[in-house]
């Protein structure tokens, strides 16, 4: 089943200990839109500027991702990140963030995006996600994304948007500001009650937890040794487990939970190079072998 994704589009500066790139493909709905392109096709919502290079839609278009919702304005700039990692590759501070043409953003969703069933809103302003999700009123699983930034200046709109999704997604640092609480399994718990049937907790190299009102658990991360470029992890984490959960067409407990192994694994690829660079090397068949290991790996 088609999955929509609406999210930001980015050009991204990365500054990690052994090295320094500019001007990368990134973005959230860009990484999110890679990652669930194993699994299904893809229907990407965003906004660039007049800088962006045709070649970057032309790669996303040779996988299964549909850049009709693309929208290129004339006169104005991309999205632009700057980040930087510390020595344990853990800690990133934003150095810059620049929204250029996501501050004029206002999207038209064309009329077979609006039927999509799959919806998942990715890391971007929450005002922007509820335009998406009003225009999507069939949808029947709807997972949403967010950050401290929005937590911060969008706290009403946030509350109105977790009444009105099934699933959300978000790091572990933004669960205790959202939650108030510096315990994980309390904020867990205390942000379904805000709204979504089931939260999702991203945890770094420390895997991942899920809150649903019938179970807890956390799954760890694939031991990668080669981490290069965290960037992108939490998005391409999220687009394997929406890709996975879409291609199955159920969100049953036993395939959520396979659906959030799925996550961890395409993560596990993306930090291995800078960008898409190492997600663009691999087949659905490498990300099936890691499974593999990774099963082997939990069973005892
Ligand atoms: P992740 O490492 O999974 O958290 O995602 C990093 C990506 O999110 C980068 O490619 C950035 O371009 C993008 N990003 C960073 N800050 C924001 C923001 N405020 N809104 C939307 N996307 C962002």
């Amino acid at each position: 089943m088609p999955l929509l994704v609406v999210g930001s589009v980015a050009l991204d500066d990365v500054e990690t200990p052994a090295e320094t790139r500019e001007n990368l493909l990134g973005g959230s709905a860009v990484y999110f839109s890679y990652a669930a392109s194993y699994f299904t096709p893809v229907r990407l919502v965003g906004v660039v500027g007049e800088d962006w290079p045709a070649e970057h839609t032309r790669f996303l278009q040779s996988r299964q991702i549909d850049t009709r919702g693309l929208q290129v304005i004339q006169g104005a700039k991309t999205f632009h990140w700057r980040g930087k990692y510390f020595a344990d590759m853990n800690q990133r501070q934003t150095v810059d963030v620049q929204l250029n043409v996501m501050n004029q953003f206002d999207p038209v969703l064309p009329d077979d995006f609006r039927r999509c069933k799959y919806l998942f809103l990715a890391n971007g302003s929450t005002d922007l996600q509820l335009k998406v999700l009003g225009q999507c009123p069939g949808a029947s699983l709807t997972v949403a994304d967010t950050m401290d930034l929005w937590i911060r200046t969008q706290p009403d709109l946030l509350a109105d948007l977790l009444r009105r999704i099934d699933g959300l997604v978000l790091n572990d640092g933004e669960a205790k500001l959202l939650a108030k609480d510096e315990n994980l399994v309390r904020a867990g718990n205390t942000i379904r009650q805000m709204g979504p049937r089931f939260v999702v907790i991203k945890k770094g190299e420390h895997g991942a937890m899920f809150f649903s009102k019938h179970e807890t658990y956390v799954l760890p991360a694939y031991p990668t040794a080669k981490v290069v470029d965290p960037t992108g992890a939490g998005d391409s984490f999220a687009g394997g487990m929406m890709g996975y959960l879409a291609e199955q067409g159920d969100f049953e407990p036993k395939t959520l939970k396979e659906a959030m192994a799925y996550g961890i694994l395409a993560a596990s690829f993306t930090v291995e190079d800078f960008s898409l660079d190492r997600l663009k090397k691999i087949e659905r068949a490498d990300l099936e072998r890691r499974m593999e290991e990774y099963r082997k790996m939990l069973s005892f």
